[in-house]
């Protein structure tokens, strides 16, 4: 039975892909060498085609790594030669600022709004922070961190870097790039394709603070440098063997949701999640996580569940549904139900018809 995947990544692949797979091997696209043409071409597409969806300002730059915990690493590393500052609201918040723990930086965290009323101005960030760490999305609660609060820290912090995390929450997102130095997100989740690859945008103005950090003697990494990347860039290379059949794919989900048109993609998942939310607040086995409406995340769902949550999950796998489980302790009482691109209203129908028996 084919199944369908409600994970939070990896989760459902984009309809299209196992089209652009069946047509890779035919091309066969995983013996192309990444020092050729072919790949040089894929690089420049897929950094053009990424900016068109997300409305990307020209002079950003975009880098492939290993995974997005890797973009936290080395976000760190090549713009933080001291302090940085975190808003901590989940597992992956928490995940940035220890990794900047392990790298000997000094950590200072705040924990992110959570309910109405919240004044972003209040927060103080000392002058010594250099870089902001946001979580956009915090996949292991289900809570956002509104996009009008980024734009504030932009205007009252003007000399600092935000880096946010946009991991689970893009291509949905519509953050105003030119409000924000860096960004990062993996394949597997809102993009529909296989783990293993994550998508790191940087403004000019975080490569210049790279660029004076190497230039101090700091330790910015070795081949996955900013250093490193923007020189392999120059000429659309990259420093070590890439996962060139990823970078490809990418390239063809993009076009493919290029002319399906953003705002599509985004008005449909608005669309999911207000049905999603209307069926989990009136289910009396069910309970969102957040309840405050505004810090809710309409791509991945959180849910408390009266009943036990392995249960739910394994009598909907008996029916090809599978639900994400609970973020680490949270296992047997959540579920976690992403709403990617991938995901249609029939697939959520045929879920809520599922859980509804359950
Ligand atoms: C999944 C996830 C990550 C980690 O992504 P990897 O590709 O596993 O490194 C980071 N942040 C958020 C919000 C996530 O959901």
């Amino acid at each position: 039975m084919k199944k369908i995947f409600f994970t939070v990544g990896p989760s459902q692949v984009y309809p299209t892909l196992e089209k652009h797979v069946r047509q890779a091997l035919i091309d066969q696209v995983p013996s192309l060498s990444h020092r050729g043409n072919e790949f040089r071409r894929m690089y420049q597409r897929a950094e053009n085609a990424v900016k068109e969806l997300l409305s990307i300002p020209d002079g950003y730059v975009v880098f492939f790594l290993g995974s997005s915990i890797e973009a936290m690493e080395r976000i760190i590393q090549n713009t933080v030669e001291r302090t940085s500052f975190h808003f901590v609201d989940g597992a992956f918040s928490q995940k940035a600022a220890s990794i900047a723990e392990d790298l000997k930086k000094e950590v200072l965290r705040t924990p992110a709004p959570e309910k109405e009323p919240f004044f972003i101005e209040k927060v103080t960030i000392p002058k010594r922070a250099e870089t902001i760490f946001i979580t956009e999305n915090d996949t292991s609660t289900g809570l956002i961190f509104p996009h009008e609060y980024i734009y504030t820290l932009h205007d009252l912090y003007p000399e600092k870097l935000i880096a946010v995390d946009l991991v689970s929450s893009a291509p949905y997102s519509s953050l105003d790039f030119s409000k924000i130095d860096m960004a990062f997100f993996s394949g597997q989740k809102g993009f529909g394709l296989p783990a293993g690859m994550s998508i790191v945008v940087v403004s000019p103005r975080a490569v210049e603070k790279a660029k004076n950090l190497k230039s101090k003697k700091g330790d910015v990494g070795s081949y996955h440098s900013f250093h490193s990347l923007l020189t392999q860039r120059e000429t659309w290379q990259t420093p070590e063997t890439p996962n060139v059949l990823a970078i490809h794919l990418f390239d063809k989900v993009l076009e493919d949701m290029n002319e399906k048109g953003i705002l599509s993609i985004r008005s449909d998942i608005d669309k999911k999640a207000k049905r999603l939310y209307e069926f989990f607040d009136n289910h009396p086995d069910f309970e969102p996580n957040i309840t405050d409406t505004s810090f809710r995340s309409p791509s991945t769902l959180v849910i408390k569940t009266k009943k036990d949550a392995r249960i739910i999950r394994e009598s909907n796998l008996r029916k090809g549904i599978v639900i994400g489980e609970g973020y680490g302790t949270q296992r047997d009482t959540q579920i976690r139900v992403a709403n990617f691109p991938s995901h249609t209203m029939r697939h959520v129908e045929k879920l809520l018809e599922s859980l509804g028996k359950s």
